[in-house]
Parts: C-alpha cells; sequence; structure tokens
C-alpha cells in the first residue's frame, strides 16, 4: 500500500515523502479513506501509530478543497488533553501543510495567552488547543467555532481522564452541528463510547492495533524487588547496560522528583517531566532527552502521555501503574515502528496484584525474574505496618512543617478525584 493509493493530493504525498515517510501506518491506511470521504471516524489508537498524519493528511486535503476566505474563519479544531500534545499536533499540521496555503496555530494553558490572542486575531484556518484555554478565549470572545467544519478529539479517554467531559460537551455545543468529527483513543471505556455516540454520526470504526496486543513487538520482563532497593537496581541496569534515552514511570509527582534528583546524584543525567513542572521546564527536559544530554526522564502517567519521542529503546516501570491499561500505554513508548524495545517492571510484594491486573488486561503472563542481589525479603504485613506507622507520624508533625513532603499514597493516586481537577486545571 502507497501514500498515492489513499488518494491523497500531490501536495500531500510531497509533504510526506519530505517527511521521509514512505509507507502508510495501519491507521493511516484504515482511517485516511473514509475521512477523505466525509464520514466521522472512532478510532482506536495510541501515540507512536502515526495516528497523527492519520487525521491530519485527509483533514487537510478536504479543508484545501476551499480556497481561503480572506478573514480566515476557524475550520477545523483540534482538541488535545496535554500541551505537549498540542504542540505536537500543532508542529505535524506545519509540516504536512507546508505545500499548501494553510494556516494553523496552537494554543494551551500554562503561558501568556497574548501572543496567542494575536495569531487568533490575523485569522487561521487549523485550531490546535487544550480544552481550558480554548475556553477562556471563548469567554473572552476572541475566538470563535461557528464556522468549524472538522472537529477532532485527539486522545479523548486521557480528556475524560482528566477530567474535561464538561469541557468538551460544551465545545460541541458551540461547533456547527453539520460537521465531519474524528475521535481518536486509546481505548474504548463505556464513557468513551457515550462520548461517541452523542458526538459522530454514523461513525465507520478503524482499529490500527486492538489494545491489547500493542505490546506484542516489546520485551516485556518483570523484577520482584523490595521497595528500598528499587533506585539502586534502576541504576544498576542503565549503568551496566550502558542504556540511554530511559523513560522511567513512576506513579507520582513526588516519587518522579525524588528519583530523578537520586539518579543525578548517581551521575545518571535525569530530568522529572509532570503536571507540576512548568511549559518550559518541561520542554526544556523533552528537548534535553531528545538529543541526548538527559539520559533519563522521570515521567507520570499524565505527563508522559502523548510525548512524540521516537523509537525509544527503554522503558521503565519504577512503579506499576494502578490501572492496567495505562501500562499498556507505558510501554507503547518502546516498541515503535517496527524496531523492538525493552520494557522492564520493578515489582514490589504490594505491586502482585496490579500484575494480575495487567496479565487479564494483555491476556499473558508476565515474565518475572530476580536479580542476585535484589532478592525480596519485604512481606505485604511489613510493608502494611511500615504504611500504618508512617501515617501515624505524619498525622502527629504539626501541618506547618508537612509541607514539601511526599504526598501519602492515597492522597497521591492519580485516578483521585481532587487531582483530576488538578489536572484539569494545569492542562
Ligand atoms: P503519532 O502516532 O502520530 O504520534 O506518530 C508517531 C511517529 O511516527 C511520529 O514521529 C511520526 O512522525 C511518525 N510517522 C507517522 N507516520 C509515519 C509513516 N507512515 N512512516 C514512518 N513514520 C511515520
Amino acid at each position: 500500500m502507497s501514500f498515492q493509493s489513499l488518494g491523497l493530493s500531490d501536495a500531500l504525498l510531497k509533504a510526506v515523502s519530505k517527511k521521509g515517510y514512505t509507507t502508510p501506518s495501519p491507521i493511516q491506511e484504515k482511517a485516511i479513506p473514509p475521512i477523505l470521504e466525509g464520514k466521522d471516524v472512532l478510532a482506536s489508537a495510541q501515540t507512536g501509530t502515526g495516528k497523527t498524519a492519520g487525521f491530519t493528511l485527509p483533514m487537510l486535503q478536504l479543508l484545501a478543497k476551499t480556497p481561503p476566505q480572506r478573514r480566515r474563519p476557524i475550520r477545523a479544531l483540534v482538541l488535545t488533553p496535554t500541551r505537549e500534545l498540542a504542540a505536537q499536533v500543532f508542529d505535524n499540521v506545519k509540516e504536512y501543510s507546508v505545500f499548501l496555503d494553510m494556516k494553523s496555530t496552537v494554543i494551551f494553558g500554562g503561558v501568556n495567552q497574548n501572543p496567542q490572542v494575536r495569531t487568533l486575531r490575523q485569522g487561521v484556518d487549523i485550531l490546535i488547543a487544550t480544552p481550558g484555554r480554548l475556553l477562556d478565549l471563548l469567554n473572552q470572545g476572541e475566538l470563535s467555532l461557528s464556522k468549524v467544519e472538522f472537529l477532532v478529539l485527539d486522545e479523548a479517554d486521557r480528556m475524560l481522564d482528566m477530567g474535561f467531559v464538561r469541557d468538551i460537551k460544551k465545545v460541541i455545543s458551540l461547533v456547527p452541528k453539520k460537521r465531519q468529527t474524528l475521535l481518536f483513543s486509546a481505548t474504548f471505556s463505556k464513557d468513551i463510547k457515550a462520548l461517541a455516540s452523542s458526538m459522530l454520526n454514523n461513525p465507520i470504526l478503524v482499529e490500527a492495533t486492538p489494545e491489547n496486543t500493542t505490546a506484542e513487538k516489546v520485551d516485556q520482563t518483570t523484577y520482584r524487588v523490595d521497595k528500598s532497593k528499587k533506585t539502586e537496581l534502576i541504576t544498576k541496569f542503565i549503568e551496566e547496560g550502558n542504556w540511554n534515552q530511559v523513560l522511567v514511570f513512576t506513579r507520582t509527582k513526588h516519587g518522579a522528583n525524588r528519583l530523578s534528583q537520586k539518579l543525578d546524584k548517581a551521575g545518571i543525567t535525569s530530568a522529572a517531566i509532570h503536571g507540576n513542572k512548568t511549559q518550559n521546564a518541561r520542554t526544556k527536559a523533552l528537548a534535553g532527552f531528545k538529543k541526548g544530554s538527559i539520559r533519563v526522564l522521570v515521567a507520570t502517567d499524565i505527563a508522559a502521555r502523548g510525548l512524540d519521542i521516537p523509537l525509544l529503546p527503554h522503558v521503565i516501570n519504577y512503579e506499576l501503574p494502578n490501572v492496567p491499561e495505562d501500562y499498556v500505554h507505558r510501554i507503547g513508548r518502546t516498541g515503535r515502528a517496527g524496531a523492538s524495545g525493552e520494557a522492564i517492571s520493578l515489582v514490589g510484594v504490594d505491586e502482585m496484584e496490579y500484575v494480575r491486573g495487567i496479565e487479564k488486561l494483555l491476556g499473558e503472563r508476565l515474565p518475572s525474574s530476580v536479580v542476585p542481589g535484589f532478592e525480596p525479603t519485604d512481606t505485604i504485613e511489613e510493608l502494611k505496618a511500615q504504611a500504618a506507622e508512617n501515617k501515624a507520624n505524619h498525622r502527629r508533625q504539626p501541618r506547618s512543617s508537612r509541607q514539601g513532603q511526599g504526598a501519602s499514597k492515597g492522597a497521591s493516586s492519580s485516578r483521585s478525584k481532587n487531582n483530576q481537577s488538578r489536572h484539569r486545571r494545569k492542562s
């Protein structure tokens, strides 16, 4: 299958070949033809599958059929859950539209809105946005969605996880009913299906990689190890394997900071990336990681989502996620584009139930191993007693001296309601 046979125009074929792509990825093969036919599409695809080109190329082709109007109203709106993903989609849109007369821009929170407003006032055909900033600017009357022909929801499942459902519904109420809508999601929960049926019209269902087989090209191993030995074990893997470009996942922001500091102390350059970091710090960390000056990026699930880092050789789960689908997202960061990757999970005795949940989702057993010198000795009872003691000590401390300490496990769960609304505000 070639890009020509998908029915793309010369301007887009030229842009694709400039990017160095020779063959369409499975999601592109399946999504591009129905989108070109004007159909609504509900697609299951993760980052790394080429989904961005899968919706951008046909969208550009359809938009380019009508010559630009003088004032350039917004004709296409792409919503993404995070600033990073918004910026990456924008980069892709610019690259794919390089031979077209098309203007695009990106807006997201956490940065001054004035430059964004100035660009919007000059008129753009395509707007890529996170929901928070979009609604802010809509409320201020700085933009109108009344001429939108295309609405794309990218990583819709993550948008729901982050508590954006009301914002999405608000946006839907502001775009014309007559439009083409594309919804991309890595997973199809009940909530996603409900959202899809409320906003899509007779959608074509496109599934590139069924969610539980994405792990096929990834070499996965779990290592049983005590909590207190995890940092030492990670350091050993990275140093002895001489690994570069390692993405490490932690469950909490504090955990990410702590681990990153410890790795730095051990002489392994690293940076933490999570929702409490400024946009500037995140962009800098990602750039350093991509060019090799930062060897290890320690990330939380939400922050890592949508990062465009092709061909990542190593992913380490410092802690397993409590949501099995997050495991699939995490290890989807490696083994991309035909290259094989390695995913390692460090598993404490208290994380065994997460292993079982992941195995159930994947429909296979995860190989389990122990590194000599790191044999686990913790028991569940000991860990429970320790947690109870920490909690009691924490309560005994005056509130003022608790500031800046790591959040307790319950309070820092990435799925807690509080966190959802915090993430929502930050994105
Ligand atoms: P995405 O899933 O859209 O984030 O894309 C993941 C990566 O694959 C990006 O670095 C794209 O530039 C790249 N990519 C997209 N389509 C293709 C293709 N047909 N051939 C090779 N690489 C591609």
